[in-house]
């Protein structure tokens, strides 16, 4: 059935998500969501929204979400800009903000939606190969460029970037947008949101997936100067008014505005992956440092793609990517609880053994 197909569908190379499965006795540690789940008033929230208002339509500017997120941000609402998760907030980016004559430049390993988005609205895109020690770095950045993102810290390797390094990139670059992709931010790096209020090519996107266990629900936002925001709502309103649900937007507020629970979650993943890394390498792991919820390993005797096979016969999924080529030899594993961490190095004792 092809033939119906338009040309630009012929060419895509779709995005391929990790596996989700509810199997149970998985381990699920393949997509870096948060083991310790929402805030027990985010659920209290949805149960309570669960009545007839559901026959109306949700405010479709998200007014009070938008007012939530900026106030724990220090910024305007109108310097906010709402989305259905922020994989549809990087796609209105990529659409409104870095589609020019000169090419997007994003890191070689990174978020692998990147070049995705780029096929789909035909941009032209630049890989700037990450250092050798997997890090980032931003004079290689400084050349002409329709737009540059990357997240920070960077996804799959976890390594986290100075403020002080993308301040440097801002001061150089100040005629296309820089988007910085905080989806882990709170796992350990420093958020550059307050920058925003200097340099009006920056915008910022975050997510609820990861730091506030909402996966489930798709939430992400974008921060940056109003014109910039102006442009995301152009593309949202010519391409869904309704993007975030009237339960969406009441749990996210009352995730946006539980604070308390969102540190102590994110302090119990930051230990666990401290204890993690640390029982990695006494197995013989290379790990990358990281400040995110998951960590980017290698072990010099074995294959990726062999062990990944290996965890998943003992009912431990994490990821394994064959591409780029440089990642190959290394395993992505997600930050569990301690008994998904204890049940993970169980199964590589076994393997090893
Ligand atoms: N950015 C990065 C770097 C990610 O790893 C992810 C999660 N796959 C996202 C954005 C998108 O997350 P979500 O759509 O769940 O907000």
């Amino acid at each position: 059935m092809s033939r119906f197909w338009s040309d630009i569908v012929h060419r895509l190379t779709p995005y391929v998500p990790g596996e989700q499965t509810e199997s149970p006795g998985v381990v699920k540690l393949n997509t870096n969501e948060n083991p310790y789940g929402p805030s027990p008033r985010v659920l209290e929230a949805l149960r309570a929204g669960i009545d007839d208002s559901l026959r109306l339509y949700p405010d479709p500017a998200s007014v009070r979400l938008c007012d939530a997120i900026a106030e724990r941000h220090g910024v305007t609402p109108a310097q906010v800009f709402v989305g259905n998760g922020s994989d549809e907030v990087l796609a209105h980016t990529f659409q409104a903000l870095l589609m020019h004559s000169s090419p997007v430049l994003f890191p070689d390993v990174t978020y692998s939606f990147y070049p995705v988005y780029c096929k789909l609205f035909g941009t032209s895109y630049k890989e700037i190969p990450l250092g050798d020690a997997f890090q980032i770095d931003v004079d290689a950045y400084m050349q002409d460029n329709g737009g540059i993102i990357f997240p920070n810290p960077n996804a799959p390797t976890g390594r986290g970037l100075a403020v002080s390094e993308i301040e440097r990139l801002l001061e150089s670059n100040t005629n296309s947008v820089v988007v910085i992709d905080e989806a882990y931010v709170d796992f350990g790096c420093e958020s550059v949101v307050p920058l925003v209020h200097q340099y009006p090519q920056l915008l910022v996107t975050h997510t609820l997936s990861k730091s506030h266990a909402l996966a489930g629900l798709r939430v992400g936002y974008a921060i940056g100067h109003p014109d910039l925001v102006a442009a995301l709502d152009r593309v949202k309103n010519s391409f869904n008014s309704y993007p975030l649900d009237r339960l969406a937007q009441t749990a996210a507020i009352v995730a946006i505005e539980d604070v308390e629970h969102l540190a102590a979650t994110c302090r119990k993943v930051i230990d666990n992956r401290t204890a993690l890394e640390l029982a990695l390498k006494k197995l013989g792991f290379d790990v990358m440092p990281s400040a995110a919820n998951f960590v980017l390993v290698r072990h010099p005797e074995r294959d990726a793609a062999e062990l990944s096979a290996c965890l998943r016969e003992r009912s431990v999924i994490v990821r394994h990517f064959r591409k780029p080529e440089r990642i190959a030899p290394f395993i992505r594993i997600t930050v569990g609880t301690d008994e998904q961490c204890s049940v993970l190095l169980a199964a590589m004792r076994e393997i090893f053994e």
